[in-house]
């Protein structure tokens, strides 16, 4: 029998082992409150680490999110103005681009921030992207961006995607402020304005998951990854293994995909995770490590 299909929907590189350290270290995971034995990987994130960990847990191919935020920018960087950082977001999507360029398995999903780059100038960036370079989707993170996912700036992004027929990778979850932006029920305007956009929410909801499930009956032609939060499972904020179970049978099976946040979580821990819950069949599972990804993001099997 051939070996099953297994794709990372969600995964993180960067230029270097240190600055995939450094990253990992400011970064802080609060949301799902304190958990003392959630399996943090050891690697450091850079495309020799990516296919590394891809060969030993058997995948043929991985999404590379690149991030991209003003909160993340070295002090330089951060106070040198909107135009360097727009060239800043521009540079850092054009390396994603290179560095996988010559590598089999990797579909980049370039950042977008309208706080930067947004509206008209951010659409053609993407086009861009996607036509001259390979992006295959589009990767947005509302809360350390800080926008409504239904901002004006947005809406140009949302358009092109529709048009090129490619995926938004949200990240999706709480904010210490309080501040809704990536909660589910804050991409419901958008899905009521692009009900065509093909919108992946990251972790399930995150902190705010137990608004995942009526969300996903609103919007069926969202679908979600369950990267972070299985690696949280049993925190304060997080679900049981038998919630977070149900919340997937309760968004459907064949709409959630296997995602890893690599380099902060592991391929082959999170295979063993996903098939270690209950209540989901075998098929389901296998489905959920490469096969629904394949179909719903389009990158190639
Ligand atoms: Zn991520």
């Amino acid at each position: 029998m051939a070996d099953p299909l297994r794709i990372d929907a969600h995964l993180h590189l960067y230029p270097t082992k240190a600055a995939g350290l450094v990253e990992k270290q400011n970064y802080e995971i609060w949301e799902y409150g304190a958990k003392h034995d959630v399996a943090f990987e050891p690697l450091a994130g850079d495309i020799e680490d990516a296919q590394n960990a891809m060969v030993a847990a058997g995948f043929s191919h991985v999404v590379v999110a690149n991030l991209f935020a003003i909160a993340l920018l070295d002090e330089e960087t951060r106070s040198a103005g909107l135009t360097a950082q727009a060239e800043h977001l521009k540079a850092s999507n054009q390396w994603a681009c290179d560095v996988t360029a010559g590598h089999e398995g990797f579909s980049v999903f370039v950042a977008v921030d309208p706080t930067v780059l947004g509206g008209e100038a951010g659409a053609a960036h993407l086009r861009d992207m996607v036509e001259q370079h390979g992006a295959r989707g589009v990767k947005i993170h509302p809360a350390v961006q800080r926008f409504a996912p239904d901002e004006p700036q947005m809406l140009p992004i949302y358009q092109t995607c529709v048009d090129l027929g490619i995926p938004v990778l949200s990240h999706s979850g709480l904010m210490r402020d309080g501040s809704p932006y990536a909660e589910p029920n804050a991409f419901g305007n958008v899905l009521r304005g692009f009900p065509e956009l093909n919108l992946v929410l990251a972790h399930l909801g995150g902190g705010a998951w137990r608004q995942t499930a009526s969300f996903a009956k609103a919007f069926p032609q969202a679908s979600f990854d369950l990267c972070e939060i299985i690696a949280w499972i049993g925190a304060p904020g997080a679900p049981s293994s038998a919630e977070l179970a149900q919340l997937i049978i309760d968004v459907g099976p064949e709409r959630v995909m296997m995602g890893t946040d690599f380099p902060w979580y592991g391929l082959a821990e999170t295979v063993n995770q996903v098939m270690k819950l209950p209540l989901l069949s075998h098929d389901q599972k296998t489905a959920i490590l490469g096969a629904n990804a394949s179909r719903v993001l389009k990158v190639p099997a």
